[in-house]
């Protein structure tokens, strides 16, 4: 096997690296320059790897587990050694800083090892007259359909539950991020047999392809609500298992007798990590009246000490929006809260134009509940406060949302804040922190926020379906 390389990228087909007639190049984000060459995967390209997928599942459904956890394993070693260069591709294809370019590059192992030493759920129950053994198996061939913001761990956060399952899959990348998903299953080549993992690069028509394929048993999709719908609605046609992992609106709750030096840095983080580009980012703060002017403050203070730029521009918190198009979606938000006249707590009132497609972070001081910053996901970093003074009140208030992906609650008294957490309506509520997912949960949205979740024991049952032997006792 020839060594890999970082600047050459290919769609994978059953195992071959292929190129493509029709090529692509995305842009560098922090700079505005052009990044390689990588190819657009045809109709035929995917219709190719749904077959090899296909003909590669048997064999890999009938895999014993312990073999699979195994092959994994040396993916993790395989994985392990190239690290440096997947933080080289992704801060050139994210223009996240290299610090935090790393912690998602170190993410992948624990994800992969979290999830290749869970046991596959199953059930006895016995009566007089038979027992019943509930097993799960492998759905077939999944497709993983990847958003821009975490290429390379939200790849593997599909790619871990499916291959332990039994399932072969194929993925595709953003056309905005295709490097790092792509390089993640070509280095797979070398572990797993031809067309368990696959990836075929290319536009949205590419996914929605995948989406009516006969032959694709399910579809593993994690973006934006719009295409989330009609990715379902594709889906039913063929009637596909499909898990949709969408947008957010989080809400945070801030009670009243929280160390307010230390947990407002921490809410700034929460709204401002990947510079506001996850969808569990804390996206609603709202902050109980007795300390509203004095947390505010501090969550100001630490916001100007927060640094956006290069990857590799000193200390850098905050690299740039990702795309030109995510760009002018954030500047609306700006445009909206300086025409109706929003407070900036901090932050400039407009976008100040240059190279890449940096925004500092801004706070808008105490905006309306029906106004666009609050009630539309921005995902860029921009961020509304609101005093509260009734807990019933603030808490109908963040479950007033057709969102439901995340939250965090915040108080010393944490059982307290726990009766909090359990009233907020969405998948994942985080006390005492802000949003961090972990492969030890299962991850999913209420509402509008997606169908399903994956992740953790709970998780792999998304890529399986329910087999139950019923034997009665002669
Ligand atoms: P997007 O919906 O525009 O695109 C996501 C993927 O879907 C891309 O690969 C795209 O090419 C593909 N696609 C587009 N149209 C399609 C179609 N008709 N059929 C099939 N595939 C299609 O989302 P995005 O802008 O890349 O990502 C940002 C959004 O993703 C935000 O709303 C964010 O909150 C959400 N997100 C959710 C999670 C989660 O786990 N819940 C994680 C990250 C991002």
């Amino acid at each position: 096997m020839s060594p890999i390389q970082f600047d050459k990228f290919y769609n994978i087909v059953n195992a071959e690296q292929r190129g493509s007639k029709e090529i692509h190049r995305n842009v560098n984000p922090a700079t505005g320059a052009e990044n390689w060459e990588v190819p657009i995967a045809s109709e035929q390209d995917l219709n190719d790897a749904v077959a090899a997928a296909k003909k590669a599942f048997p064999s890999w459904r009938d895999t014993p587990l312990e073999k699979r956890r195994e092959l994994l394993g040396k993916y993790i070693e395989l994985f392990s050694q190239h690290q440096e260069d997947f933080i080289n591709l992704l801060c050139k294809e994210t223009g996240k800083p290299r610090k935090f370019a790393a912690v998602e590059v170190g993410g992948v192992v624990p994800f992969i090892g979290y999830h290749s030493q869970l046991k596959i759920p199953d059930e006895t129950v016995e009566d007089e007259e038979k027992t019943i053994y509930t097993e799960y198996t492998p759905l077939g061939v999944c497709g993983g359909i990847i958003p821009w913001n975490f290429p390379l761990i939200l790849s593997i956060g599909k790619i871990a539950p499916a291959l332990l399952t039994g399932n072969t899959m194929i993925i595709k990348p953003s056309p905005f991020t295709p490097y790092t998903g792509l390089k993640l299953v070509e280095l797979a080549q070398q572990v797993f047999p031809p067309g368990v993992l696959q990836a075929v690069g290319g536009n949205n028509e590419l996914g929605a392809l995948l989406t009516t394929h006969p032959d694709v048993a399910k579809i593993s999709f994690t973006g934006s609500i719009a295409t989330g719908k009609k990715v379902m609605e594709a889906s039913a046609k063929t009637l596909k298992r499909v898990t949709l992992e969408l947008g957010g609106n989080d809400a945070s709750i801030i009670l009243p007798d929280v160390d307010i030096k230390k947990v407002a840095p921490e809410v700034v983080m929460g709204a401002f990590q990947n510079s506001g580009q996850v969808c569990v980012a804390t996206k609603r703060i709202y902050i109980h009246e007795s300390i509203y002017k004095e947390f505010l403050e501090e969550m100001v203070n630490f916001t100007k000490t927060i640094k956006v730029g290069n990857p590799d521009d000193g200390d850098n918190l905050l690299g740039p929006i990702q795309n030109s198009m995510q760009y002018e979606k954030v500047k609306g938000f700006f445009a909206d809260s300086k025409a109706k006249g929003y407070k900036f707590a901090v932050g400039e009132p407009d976008v100040a134009a240059s190279k890449g497609f940096f925004i500092q972070p801004t706070i808008i001081d105490n905006p309306p509940n029906d106004s666009m910053i609050i009630t539309e996901e921005p995902f860029g970093p921009i961020v509304p406060t609101q005093p509260w003074s009734d807990i019933d009140e603030v808490i109908a208030r963040a479950n007033n949302t057709n969102t439901g992906l995340g939250g965090c609650v915040w108080g010393k008294d944490v059982e307290a804040a726990k009766k909090v957490a359990k009233r907020m309506e969405a998948g994942s509520i985080f006390v005492n922190s802000y949003e961090k997912p972990t492969p030890q949960a299962i991850f999913g949205g209420h509402k509008e926020s997606g169908i399903g979740g994956e992740w953790g024991t709970t998780g792999l049952l998304a890529f399986m379906n329910a087999h139950v032997i019923h034997v009665y006792k002669s």
